[in-house]
């Protein structure tokens, strides 16, 4: 248990990532004196427009990889202030959701492709400078099947486990070994989360935007995962937002994120949720609190 300031380190596929998995607790730890750390693994340089009302900002393109790794850093900078976060990038480059039948190979060079050691290395050498108590990052499946993500978790669960071994992944001159005490994996939107805003926006006599994807889910049987740990964030939803917002290339203001009132999303669901993947120290699940087991008794 530790007495010092507490670390957490989000780790994170693509700038906008941050924003939609996990934004409020982020925001609440910050906000309570946590060191808050988003790392971002790739510069989103494959991400297409996603917002209708996007508009290029002034001096810049959205073109190449090069015009929407700018546009994207810009971005980024502005929703981790919303979040009152830091973050870093790791520096790979987006690896694009391959799409067609037969799927087209991945572009060369691109994250996904990377031996895992390359690409595992920066994000140790992270983990080594800021030191967290807590990281976060996606279950195995990505929690959406785009090779980032999968990628994402190997990364963080790789250098969870390598940082603290003074053997592995030896820089002349780096940062002294840093065991992290606890892993969890984020939750995005649980079925059980979909149908509780669903139910509550149609008891309301508002129209749910979530019916199609309930029944896609439903029709792909995904299985769900366990979620050990809800932290209460009904205060942070507005930050969330911001930072949301911020992505103004990614994110649609009048899509689907901000389709439930505020006052029915804080009624029906006001927490976030997470999965403890493992832990370093004694801790009992459930749980409300990422750092449960490792704040110092008051
Ligand atoms: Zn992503």
């Amino acid at each position: 248990m530790t007495g010092e300031t507490l670390r957490l380190m989000a780790v994170h596929a693509h700038p906008d990532d941050e924003s939609s998995k996990g934004a409020a607790t982020t925001a609440r730890y910050a906000a309570e004196g946590v060191e808050v750390l988003v790392v971002t693994c790739t510069g989103g340089e494959r991400g297409d427009v996603l917002n209708p009302s996007f508009a290029v900002p002034e001096g810049h393109g959205f073109e190449s990889l090069e015009d929407k790794r700018a546009v994207r850093r810009l971005e980024m900078a502005a929703a981790a202030e919303a979040l009152g976060v830091q973050q870093r990038w790791l520096g790979f480059v987006d690896s694009g959701l391959p799409e067609g039948d037969p799927l087209p190979p991945l572009p060369d060079g691109c994250f996904a492709l990377l031996p895992l050691e390359e690409a595992t290395a920066p994000l140790v050498e992270l983990v080594r400078e800021f030191r967290p108590h807590v990281m976060t990052t996606y279950d195995p499946s990505g929690g959406y099947p785009h090779p980032d993500h999968i990628r994402c978790h190997e990364v963080s669960v790789e250098a969870y486990h390598a940082a603290g071994d003074p053997e592995r992944y030896v820089v002349e001159g780096g940062a002294a070994p840093w065991e992290p005490l606890k892993l969890y994996y984020n939750h995005g939107f649980s079925m059980a989360r979909l149908r509780a805003a669903h139910e509550a926006m149609e008891g309301a006599g508002l129209e749910s935007p979530f019916g199609d994807w309930i029944e896609s889910r439903t029709a792909r049987e995904i299985p769900e995962r366990e979620v050990t740990t809800r932290v209460e964030v009904a205060d942070f939803f507005d930050r969330r937002d911001a930072a949301l917002v911020a992505h103004a290339s990614q994110i649609d203001p009048g899509g689907f994120f901000f389709a439930v009132p505020r006052d029915i999303e804080v009624d029906v669901w006001s927490t976030e949720e997470f999965e403890l993947a493992d832990s370093r120290v004694p801790t009992s699940t459930p749980e409300d609190d990422l750092f449960a087991g490792v704040r110092k008794e008051s």
